[in-house]
């Protein structure tokens, strides 16, 4: 029960109205604790209700106190424009009899709005890493009042080189503050982290780390490189496609597939990081209220984007790193409802293939669609993506995920001296050598991290149930597919409010509470 986890009537009242009738096992786990000002480490996806677990307590926290100009009183930290304007919009939805001011400083827009906000004093900042920056070296933040801060999706950080941003940030808050970190994986680079930043956090566990939600049915087909494009277009018109994203890996290929669909008649969007943030938000917008079916994109929209009822994912590309996979079909499935995810793998996709079924411990079952050749997966290990070509690409996510312009990437040159406050200035010049020391060993770190993801293992080529798309438009998926469409149906008219009754059963397995860890 809400009542029983230490929030106070306003939020109580709040929650009844917005429709959540119990709380999800990291909500009951985390809020009690942030309640009781202590750390948490929480290994939770995105979908387990995770953003409410420190949004509720923040806001019964904060409501007591008043903020200074320029002084904010908590920080959250999300990894794209996209999550933090998200995790902004929750504050509201949650906030909405508090009077707490916020304020949202993601890139793309203007300073000047960001300013006068902070200048008026606000309670919550939610930020970008690179914006944040951006602000604190022109003197308009300071962050020396923050209590609480939270670090969402850490591992997204660490695959978009943020890092050292982040262990920039983290050197500047007061010694004495609540930190809530969450991730939704816990490879050793980032409990290293965890460490570094959390004071004897307790630790939440509430789903194993990447594991697809059993409500998204999945299947993969192999084509050749050049029918890819005509066979999405076969399972777009033949599947009951309400509203799919439609992930590619690279910018280049966003484009070129959403000129390709829309000279389709396709009703089709696209979003990539490269976008204007306005161009961006507009998009996202259409899409959610269904403006638009379809939306091409890259990775920037896998992650952490709640879509209601999101019937499809299709991934015209194979994901260079296996967790993107887990995050792209993730976007389908959500709130207890069934959802689809159909990759097209081209036959040099192998490694990606194979790493991504180890990952998720399961073989996704393959499809033939009907008039296409369907070539066997390469085993031949000389075709397989290079080291430094896929570097690239991770380069490229990174860079265009938050459409910032990396901080490193801006020369003294590029920045008026002006921009910089003078005693953050003394401030950035005393910190310089420590930080240059954990820059370079999060570096190192971020380096290793790349270097497994690129895959040395052996090759592993699986071939699971075979479904049929026949000429006569009629998809002849394996049996389990069939099963839970009909399931699909039968939903089809049901109202959801957040998880409305049904909460998904990858949520409700028990958290679990492990004892205190010193650090
Ligand atoms: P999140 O994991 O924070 O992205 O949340 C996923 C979805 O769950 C969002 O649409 C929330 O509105 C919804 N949600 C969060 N907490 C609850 C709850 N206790 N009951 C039902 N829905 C919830």
């Amino acid at each position: 029960m809400f009542s029983d986890l230490g929030l106070g009537p306003e939020l109580l009242n709040r929650i009844e109205e917005i429709g959540y009738t119990q709380p999800t096992p990291i909500q009951e786990k985390a809020i009690p604790m942030v309640l009781q000002g202590r750390d948490i480490l929480g290994c939770a996806q995105t979908g387990t209700g995770k953003t409410a677990s420190f949004t509720l307590p923040m806001i019964e926290i904060l409501a007591a106190g008043r903020a200074r100009a320029r002084m904010p009183r908590s920080l959250i930290l999300e990894p794209t424009r996209e999550l933090a304007a998200q995790v902004a919009k929750d504050f509201e939805k949650y906030g909405k009899y508090h009077k707490l001011s916020m304020a949202l400083l993601i890139g793309g827009e203007s300073f000047g709005d960001q300013i006068k906000r902070l200048d008026r004093g606000v309670d919550v900042l939610i930020a970008t890493p690179g914006r944040m920056i951006d602000l604190f070296e022109r003197g308009n933040i300071l962050l020396s009042d923050i209590k609480v801060f939270v670090i969402d999706e850490a591992d997204r950080m660490l695959d978009m080189g943020f890092i050292p941003d982040i262990e920039r940030i983290v050197s500047l808050l007061p010694k004495m503050r609540q930190t809530l970190f969450f991730s939704a994986t816990m490879p050793p680079e980032i409990r290293r982290l965890a460490d570094a930043f959390l004071s004897n956090p307790r630790e939440i566990t509430v789903a194993p780390p990447a594991s697809p939600a059993a409500t998204v049915t999945q299947a993969l087909a192999v084509l050749p490189r050049e029918a890819k494009r005509k066979a999405l277009r076969r399972l777009l018109s033949h599947e009951d496609t309400l509203n799919a994203l439609i992930f590619c890996n690279r910018k280049r290929d966003v484009s070129i597939l959403h000129r390709s669909l829309q000279r389709h008649g396709f009703s089709v969007g696209c979003l990539h990081g490269d976008m204007p943030q306005n161009r961006r938000t507009e998009t996202l917008e259409a899409f959610r209220n269904g403006a638009v079916s379809l939306l091409v994109c890259s990775d920037v929209a896998a992650r952490g984007l709640d879509i209601a009822g999101l019937s499809h994912v299709f991934n015209f590309d194979v994901p260079i790193n296996a967790e993107d996979y887990v995050h792209r079909i993730g976007r389908t499935g959500r709130a207890g409802r069934s959802g689809r995810a159909y990759t097209l793998a081209t036959p040099d996709d192998t490694r990606q293939v194979a790493a991504i079924e180890r990952l998720i411990q399961r073989e996704i079952p393959r499809i033939v669609i009907d008039g296409f050749d369907s070539p066997a997966l390469e085993e031949d290990e000389d075709k397989r993506p290079r080291r430094s070509k896929s570097r690239g690409r991770a380069k490229d996510r990174e860079r265009e995920a938050t459409g910032e312009r990396r901080r490193s990437d801006r020369s003294h040159a590029e920045r008026p001296s002006g921009e910089r406050g003078q005693g953050e200035r003394a401030a950035a010049e005393r910190g310089a050598a420590d930080r240059g020391r954990a820059t370079e060993a999060s570096r190192s770190r971020s380096r290793r991290r790349r270097s497994i993801r690129d895959g040395e293992g052996e090759m592993d080529v699986v071939v699971g149930e075979a479904g049929v798309l026949a000429d006569d438009g009629d998809l002849r998926p394996p049996r389990e597919m069939r099963r839970r469409r009909r399931d699909d149906d039968d939903q089809a008219d049901e109202k959801v409010i957040g998880f409305g009754d049904h909460i998904p059963a990858f949520m409700i397995r028990p958290a679990r509470v492990t004892s205190d860890r010193e650090v």
